[in-house]
């Protein structure tokens, strides 16, 4: 583990440095992808020091924490992203306040937060998608995803991105390899069935480079930027 730093701000242009350089490494662009900053559990005041550096997409996984930070942070230019499990009773607010979900895993809560969403901008949405099939971790079985992602395109309020996913936790990078190769042919797969798609959200703190080298678009990272989390819940 690289050590993190209490500057938010140079934490910043470290990962923006990693990710040019692994790009490179694996013969992709930097501009192909987009970094996520997961600010669950920190402060508005972090959330200012990094988009003081620039950062403008900041991802929360818990709905009634993200919408106080929202509010308080409604002058800024943010993109909000919703990657925590989504809930029926949570999918009015989510839809409410995020522009994207990365999480959505059932066909009710598709058709839940498209009723929400009437009347604003279609609310971009990723699949997320359980390669590793642990019980724990949610998500939707391989099989099960063009099910969901056909279920999705019918609804106007929705817009379908791509998939996310969270592989289990593995130290050797040839096996976090593995598992982002099943998320990218799984998201190939879906392209070639016709589906316009720009997104695969795959890669944290800990496999941010195997999920590059395989062809991650968008990499969620929270502890690299903002240290480690006091995990409360
Ligand atoms: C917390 C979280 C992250 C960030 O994890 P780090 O290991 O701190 O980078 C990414 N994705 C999801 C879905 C999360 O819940």
């Amino acid at each position: 583990m690289t050590t993190v730093s209490h500057n938010i701000g140079e934490n910043i242009r470290r990962l923006s440095r990693q990710i040019s350089s692994t790009t490179r490494k694996y013969r992709r662009s930097a501009g192909d992808i987009r970094l996520l900053a997961v600010s669950k559990t920190f402060p508005i005041s972090d959330i200012r020091d990094a988009y003081a550096a620039g950062q403008r997409l900041f991802g929360e996984s818990y709905v009634n924490e993200a919408i106080s930070k929202i509010e308080l942070l409604s002058e800024l230019d943010i993109e909000w992203h919703y990657i925590g499990p989504v809930q029926s009773n949570k999918t009015r607010k989510i839809a409410s306040y995020f522009a994207w979900v990365h999480s959505l895993g059932e066909a009710r809560h598709a058709r839940r937060l498209n009723e929400h969403r009437n009347g604003m901008s279609p609310l971009n949405v990723c699949i997320q998608v359980n390669i590793s099939a642990e019980d724990t971790k949610s998500g939707i079985a391989l099989h099960e995803l063009e099910g969901l992602a056909e279920s999705v395109l019918r609804l106007p309020n929705l817009r379908l991105r791509g998939i996310m996913g969270i592989p289990a936790e593995e130290n050797s990078f040839e096996r976090q390899r593995q598992a982002f190769a099943k998320l990218a042919q799984a998201y190939n797969r879906l392209q070639n069935r016709g589906y316009s798609l720009d997104t695969l959200s795959m890669g944290m703190t800990g496999d941010m480079q195997a999920a590059i080298a395989e062809g991650a678009t968008m990499v969620r990272i929270g502890t690299a930027i903002f240290g480690p989390r006091q995990e409360k819940r």
